[in-house]
């Protein structure tokens, strides 16, 4: 039975070396996925999942517009699963498409994502996905300070935490840390690292 997944974790918890193993794990039994990517995160060049250790595969870029559901029937309607990244970006219909994908496609959809923002608040697609996924499994890292999980995501500027703000901004002066929830509110920023 296909399922929609949701796989999710903080900053740096590998979510991008994942998708990439998952996917070489299907074609391996020659099996084909598809793998798609938010376009609003374009560190790496839209429609790139790159991973930190350096791999990196091309991906279709979700933007606001797109119809996954109509994307995947037409670009491969028996692929044997659908990897999503950064699935945090996608909105409402993207999720509800991406349900019909496995309702009516029956193809497995596995979307990998931050649950909260630096504000500590649900973004859109973590949302619907936490409502609507048929597994949800958390992916785990340390927090950068400590040895405890890191469960949060602090936005560095400029030196400084920052708690409030536009919820994506992607390519400033910032700086993201897996943090444990002590830490999110009481970053020792001696040890960060002035990045500017
Ligand atoms: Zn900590």
């Amino acid at each position: 039975m296909a399922q929609l997944f949701f796989r999710y974790g903080a900053m740096n918890s590998g979510k991008s070396i994942e998708i990439l193993k998952v996917a070489h794990n299907y074609e391996e039994q020659n099996k084909r996925v598809i793998l798609m990517t938010s376009a609003l995160d374009d560190r790496a060049g839209v429609g790139m999942i790159a991973s930190r250790i350096g791999f990196e595969r091309t991906a279709i870029p979700v933007k606001h517009e797109t119809d996954l559901f109509e994307t995947i029937r037409e670009t491969d309607p028996h692929a044997a699963c659908v990897l999503i990244d950064e699935a945090q970006f996608l909105q409402k219909h993207h999720i509800f498409e991406a349900a019909r994908v496995v309702d009516e496609l029956h193809i497995p959809v596995m979307a990998f994502g931050l649950k909260n923002d630096f504000r500590n608040e649900l973004f859109e697609g973590s949302k619907y996905l936490l409502l609507y996924a048929d597994k949800i499994e958390e992916m785990k890292t340390i927090c950068w300070f400590c040895a405890k999980k890191a469960i949060m995501n602090l936005r560095i500027h400029d030196g400084k935490p920052v708690y409030e703000g536009e919820q994506v901004l992607i390519g400033g002066n910032e700086s993201y840390y897996p943090v444990c929830r002590h830490h999110y509110f009481h970053p020792p920023l001696d040890k960060i690292e002035h990045q500017d």
